[in-house]
């Protein structure tokens, strides 16, 4: 069934059940969410019609507001594709540079819109404007909803050439990876409440998204502000009755730091559901041991399959054995491969890059034919069904039994506390700021995730009066806010006379990991 659907029933069924609460207290109904989203899909239906629907995106800025799901809603009602920006996680120069790339966008400001991205963008409808069209009420025909290969939403992740992509996730894809996702951990998802964390410019909130309005459940937003302290966010997830915990391995670390992080604290908790980069077995095994009635989900996929296309239940045996722990098995409509640079299959127990294939791997980037040329094709498989691919860049290999285990990355790509950064990104950033000649990124690891980033560079500007070294780096970083994230801002910077070079003139990244930083 359609996720648009499921929601709909829902709403009919239980129409005073709650669909979100936030740590600010805030909170929405399904009735409620179907009869505002109602609202903004009748304006955003009237700006285009219904032919051209598909091709003209809506940005939905904010953070954890119920406004911003009831205005994802209102877009996938309308027939038009989504395109989420979280207030918190992207800065006006880039929220700007995503305006950009989208034709004119209607934009549905749940917070201020920085005037650098509205001057890239089409109509933006505030707040207020946003409360007017709610009060005015009104709907639009089921007709409208997205359905099949239409984009469902768009989702920037960071870009190797200096400026994000937008990956293009069809409704198919979400309805495929939903029909899999309520299944996973074998327990009765109806009206469960789901930790909601992750920003929504992440698809890590899809699983949580998704999963939760699908069932008739409850989102638990964690706010920006109440993420700003430990205890602000023991008291949060106290209030929560959280059933499924979703978050990345990091996060979960960081709440394991502290002692009240167990059942005693979270009593309701059945399921942790973890994607996104490496589930440590420390973690695992501290998880059994404060929450032993909770089973742990270890699952694996990138933006471009949507969400994640692989599982497997940790175990307490798994979490103490040596072996780093396995991503998991195929969904069913998935199928992996594992090819050597060629492209050529490889056998079992051999590593090379994973290939996904399937009914969830995206439509491609965004309005960037080059870079989806790249790295998506369509293959037929032999009972004849024709399904997208995904070279992922990521290497790993399959075993005997079917399992897969992720070994790393190909390219520049890391993450960092959970976060996708592209290393070329920062470098260009960098590149671009007055005074720098040269400039490459590290990220150094510590048991075995990034720990932070490095940059190393050639500065031949000019320095204020007496500007040392450390100052110019501290106003280099500040100079970065305005067009990268935070996460994606270098911890060190490590100034250079020239970058080492290798034999054949690329930038020497193993000599750069030996410098101090
Ligand atoms: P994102 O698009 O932000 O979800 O990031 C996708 C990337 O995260 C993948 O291509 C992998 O490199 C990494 N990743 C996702 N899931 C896992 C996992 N379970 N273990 C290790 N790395 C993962």
């Amino acid at each position: 069934m359609r996720f648009i659907d499921l929601v709909a029933t829902h709403a009919a069924a239980t129409p005073a059940a709650a669909a979100q609460r936030t740590s600010d207290g805030e909170e929405i109904t399904y009735g409620e969410l179907w009869e505002r989203s109602g609202a903004i899909a009748r304006h955003l239906a009237s700006e285009v019609p219904a032919s051209c629907a598909r091709t003209a995106p809506v940005i939905v800025y904010g953070h954890k507001s119920p406004l911003m799901i009831t205005g994802f809603l209102a877009c996938m009602r309308a027939g038009r594709p989504y395109v989420p920006i979280d207030c918190h996680s992207v800065p006006a120069d880039r929220a700007a540079g995503i305006a950009a790339q989208l034709p004119r966008p209607t934009v549905l400001a749940t917070e201020d819109f920085p005037a650098a991205a509205a001057a890239t963008s089409g109509t933006v409808l505030s707040r207020e404007v946003l409360r007017t069209l709610i009060e005015a009420g009104g709907s639009v025909s089921a007709n409208r909803a997205i359905a099949g290969e239409d984009t469902c939403y768009i989702l920037f992740t960071s870009g190797s050439t200096g400026a994000p992509k937008g990956v293009e996730v069809t409704a198919a894809c979400l309805d495929n990876f939903l029909a899999w996702d309520l299944t996973l951990g074998g327990i009765d998802k109806t009206g469960l409440v789901y930790l909601d964390q992750a920003p929504f410019s992440f698809d890590l909130s899809v699983f949580e998204i998704a999963g939760a309005l699908a069932s008739g459940g409850t989102l638990a937003s964690l706010t920006h502000g109440t993420q700003q302290s430990m205890a602000g966010q023991l008291a949060a997830l106290a209030a929560s009755d959280i059933d499924v915990w979703v978050s990345t391995p990091s996060y979960a670390d960081l709440m394991l730091s502290a002692p009240e992080f167990s059942s005693s604290l979270l009593t309701g908790v059945k399921l942790f559901l973890f994607c996104g980069e490496t589930l440590a077995n420390t973690t695992a095994r501290r998880l059994h041991e404060r929450f032993p009635g909770a089973r742990i989900l270890n699952t694996y996929g990138p933006t471009e399959s949507t969400v994640a296309v692989t599982e497997i239940e940790i175990t307490p045996e798994m979490a103490a054995a040596p072996a780093p722990l396995p991503v998991g098995r195929p969904r069913p409509g998935t199928r992996l491969r594992i090819v050597d640079g060629d492209g050529t299959a490889l056998a079992a127990g051999a590593p090379g890059e994973i290939v996904i294939e399937g009914d969830t791997v995206a439509r491609g980037y965004f309005g960037r034919s080059d870079l989806t040329a790249h790295s998506f094709s369509r293959v037929t498989w032999e009972d004849g069904t024709t399904v997208r691919a995904y070279r992922t860049g990521d290497e790993g290999y399959l075993d005997d039994e079917g399992l897969l285990h992720y070994h790393g990355r190909l390219d520049l790509q890391v993450k960092l506390n959970g976060f996708r950064i592209e290393l070329g990104e920062i470098e260009e950033q960098l590149r671009r700021l007055p005074g720098i000649d040269a400039a490459a990124l590290t990220a150094p690891m510590r048991d075995g995730r990034v720990n932070h980033l490095v940059a190393h560079i050639v500065f031949n500007g000019e320095r204020l009066a007496g500007e040392s070294d450390f100052r110019l780096g501290l106003r280099l970083k500040e100079e970065l806010k305005a067009s990268l994230p935070h996460y994606m801002i270098p911890k060190k910077i490590v100034f250079l006379d020239a970058l080492p070079m290798t034999g054949n003139g690329k930038v020497d990244r193993r000599a750069l990991a030996e410098t101090r930083g």
